[in-house]
């Protein structure tokens, strides 16, 4: 039987990757639902080639638009925040791809697990949020979370058959971003184009500006906390600029696996739609002798504070993580307008971080309030300097 599949973001970078991964393996799956927050006209066109029971459409200005251009074709149209996150529960689907950006991806993913859906996981911000209310929530619906962000689809990769044997620790892998080995007065002259421009993978306009300012990879360690259930101090960071090998396990005899090939997210897209089956790709294939020198080193935490932010804020736990991912998007988005400059971005993190009140214990509640309050802080700090 094939699979079905509701893509949340299918507009986005990980979406629109999702239905060429799709398209091309029409015999295992089946799109049922794509939801977009504002490109309809890529969306309409999604809808007409795929054919899924039902779209949805964040931006409710657009219905009217939406439901013109579907007219009389069979498929079902909705609008609006509350219509993603409801979507989900759908009996017709199996597998929910949370592909949307942000901390948006929170709801629709909590509703999706409480439904007992499948989850790819794309949206790295869900489990940076709320990670430990995730993984409850997991495990008593007994909902497996596959991930799609390479490192973890990688250490994923490497623990297939590894049954209860011990993780000593992980190495996550990073590119470093366009800025590796630059100093702070450098960083401080950054505009986004230049750090837009990401040697190695492409993708969405936040998460890119998030990997040249590290905050990608610290988002990324306690995502990874979550997902495999270690402990802040088993996960390390290794810059390694040529992309290639993805994350590693280190077990408890010492041994390391690591998962290795080009960088392509169809790659952990496609493992964790088909899994546990490898589908066969015509993908470019990884030569070692294009690739004489494979180099690590250690992450410049100084000129790169976030990633030291994003390893205290797991460290405090609570609801610090969700202070720092929230002050994070504000950042970003300030930046992106050129509001304020490349090392502000840190500065504003970390006010917030002091600043907003601290819950050891959160409940979802005192999340979605922390998310608020620490948004509206932090755009009143930008606005006021
Ligand atoms: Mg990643």
């Amino acid at each position: 039987m094939k699979k079905r599949i509701a893509i949340l973001g299918s507009t986005g970078s990980i979406g629109t990757q999702a239905l060429e991964v799709i398209r091309k393996h029409p015999d295992y799956f089946q799109v049922e639902v794509l939801t977009a927050y504002n490109n309809i006209d890529l969306l309409i066109k999604q809808a007409k080639e795929f054919n899924p029971n039902t779209i949805v459409i964040g931006n409710e200005d657009k219905y009217d638009d939406l439901v013109n251009a579907i007219g009389l074709l069979p498929i079902k149209v909705y609008a609006g925040s509350d219509a993603i996150s409801q979507i989900v529960e759908m009996d017709t689907v199996d597998i929910v791809l949370t592909a949307m950006v942000g901390y948006s991806g929170l709801l629709p993913t909590i509703n999706a697990i409480k439904s007992k859906k499948t989850i790819a996981l794309a949206n790295k911000e869900t489990l940076v949020v709320a990670g430990k209310i995730i993984q409850n929530l997991a495990l008593e619906n007994r909902v497996n979370i596959f991930p799609v962000d390479s490192e973890h689809s990688a250490i994923f990769q490497c623990l297939v058959g590894e049954g209860q044997n011990k993780i000593e620790k992980i190495y996550l892998t990073a590119s470093g971003g366009p800025f590796v080995g630059k100093d702070i007065e450098f960083l401080k002259t950054v505009t986004k184009t230049n750090a837009l421009k990401h040697p190695n993978w492409d993708m969405g306009a936040k998460i890119t500006i998030d990997s040249a300012s590290l905050m990608n990879k610290g988002l990324e360690a306690i995502e990874a906390r979550w997902l495999f259930d270690l402990n802040p101090n088993q996960i390390d960071v290794v810059i390694h600029p040529q992309s290639i090998i993805h994350s590693a396990v280190q077990f408890c005899d010492g041994s390391i696996k690591a998962q290795m090939g080009l960088p392509d997210m169809k790659l952990p897209i496609l493992y964790a739609l088909g899994f546990p089956e490898r589908l066969e790709t015509n993908f470019p294939r990884f030569s070692f002798f294009d690739y004489p020198e494979l180099t690590f080193q250690k992450p410049d935490m100084k000129n790169f504070k976030n990633l030291s932010l994003a390893f205290s804020a797991m460290d405090k736990c609570g609801n610090m993580p969700c202070i720092l991912n929230a002050a994070n998007e504000i950042v970003v988005g300030a930046f992106l307008k050129d509001e304020i400059g490349f090392c502000e971005m840190t500065d504003y993190i970390e006010k917030a971080m002091t600043k907003i009140n601290y819950i050891t214990n959160p409940n979802l509640d005192d999340l979605i309030e922390t998310d608020k309050i620490t948004r509206e802080y932090t755009k009143s700090i930008i606005t006021s300097k």
